[in-house]
């Protein structure tokens, strides 16, 4: 942020409360002019997720992701994508649903360790275990995907790894990845600077022992990399450090990172979702810019969704209000902003020109990854075989992988890119 923005912090606070909201009847009247309903009835109704789902007897982000989550789990630097389903499905069992969410649920869901951000919020979406905050997607990063099946070990790590600055998502999946090639001999502790190896062997994995053992490996790649030992020098991105390493040991590296490449050196790692959303080439990604529903949707079309989805939570972004409220705010702040201001079109226009600006900037680079290309196509396979889905574009999707995968995998992102395009370059 100093080297390219110029910015060394960024500080934020202070409240401006319009007498309009000071009045709960101004507000419980737009909800139910809208829903029928008070404001605390609807926020109540749409926030479920975060604060408790009766349906799976847990509560936020990583409790009810983690509880649904089957064979759809992403672990060992996203290695289970190759897995069978029945050996998806044992992993999510054995290691997740009987150990990590476990612990969560006793500690965290019975013992009511919950707290809001400082909103007064129905939510309360920080699920905490003492000083520790458990979200879905630091704990996957530096959980599963490293190895990691304890919460005690997942703590170690997360709280290092924030500690020391790092963003949890692209930290976590750069340390899987590093733990992926130390694994299979592409890298050396020496040339990394490091003393520990992964302990990856799931037929033996001992839940607590070798989930320590990955967190503390972590740990000692988090201070190397801060040190720039030996090799590992991230001075200008892991892609520029990955296209020279991988010359001298004539193999592409970063076949095994998952990320989303930006113009020349940006990288992203994706959300932890496995669907095809995740890696769309859309402007902006790591912010929920995309679409990440289970559902297997045509590229063009996803595209046109996931611009859709940037405007709307660009709506939530100007006007400060908290994504996990979307359920209703997206759809009423832009009527509020008429009953407020007598500006709704305007505002939405204003929507519309700021996606587009931000998408004339897009410079989207194709999946520099192999591991990117099976991440999509094996989803796809997943959504065929395991989910039986029936949309008629699918079979072709697959016809084609099946015959060029490269191929296949260039004319989907180009499609999802068009889609995009069609949807944003309007008002451009
Ligand atoms: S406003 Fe958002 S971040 Fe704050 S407690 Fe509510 S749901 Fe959580």
């Amino acid at each position: 942020m100093v080297r390219e923005h110029g910015i060394v912090a960024v500080i934020y606070g202070g409240t401006v409360v319009n007498e309009d909201f000071r009045d709960k009847q101004v507000a419980d009247e737009w909800f139910r002019n809208k829903y029928n309903l008070r404001l605390v009835e609807k926020d109540l109704e749409v926030t479920g997720k975060y604060r408790y789902d009766e349906k799976v007897g847990t509560g936020g982000t990583f409790g009810v992701n983690y509880a649904g989550m089957g064979g759809r789990i992403l672990a060992f630097n996203y290695r289970t994508i190759y897995q069978t389903e029945d050996e998806r499905m044992a992993l999510h069992q054995n290691l997740v649903i009987e150990h990590y969410l476990k612990q969560f649920n006793e500690e965290t869901i019975t013992g009511k360790q919950q707290a809001t951000c400082g909103e007064p919020c129905m939510a309360v979406c920080k699920k905490m275990n003492g000083i520790y905050k458990k979200d879905y997607e630091p704990y996957q990063t530096m959980g599963p995907l490293c190895g990691i099946f304890d919460q005690r070990a997942a703590e170690k790590l997360n709280h290092h790894c924030d500690a020391m600055g790092f963003d949890a998502i692209s930290g976590g999946g750069v340390l899987a990845w590093l733990m992926d090639l130390l694994d299979e001999k592409l890298l050396t502790r020496e040339e990394l600077g490091i003393t520990k190896l992964p302990r990856w062997d799931t037929t033996n994995f001992d839940v607590i022992n070798d989930s320590l053992h990955n967190a503390e490996l972590g740990c000692e790649l988090i201070d190397a990399i801060l040190e720039r030992s030996s090799i590992l020098d991230f001075g200008e991105g892991v892609r520029k450090w990955s296209r020279i390493h991988s010359r001298e040991k004539e193999t592409a590296l970063h076949d095994r990172l998952v990320y989303i490449a930006f113009s020349r050196r940006g990288w992203m790692v994706p959300n932890q979702y496995w669907v095809a959303g995740a890696l769309a080439p859309m402007t902006i990604m790591g912010k929920y810019y995309m679409v990440y529903s289970n559902d297997f949707i045509s590229p063009r079309e996803l595209g046109k969704k996931c611009a859709e989805r940037m405007k709307k939570e660009l709506i939530l972004d100007n006007l400060g209000i908290c994504r996990f409220h979307r359920g209703w705010a997206e759809e009423l702040l832009p009527e509020v902003m008429g009953s407020l201001y007598n500006c709704t079109d305007q505002f939405l226009r204003a929507i519309d020109v700021l996606a587009s600006r931000l998408n004339s900037r897009n410079s989207p680079v194709f999946w520099e990854s192999e591991r990117n290309i099976d991440y999509l196509h094996t989803f796809l396979k997943r959504k065929k075989e395991i989910d039986n889905d029936p949309h008629p574009e699918l079979s072709v999707w697959l016809e084609k992988f099946e015959r060029d995968r490269l191929e296949a995998a260039r004319e989907f992102w180009y499609e999802t890119l068009k889609g995009i395009d069609e949807n944003l370059r309007e008002f451009f």
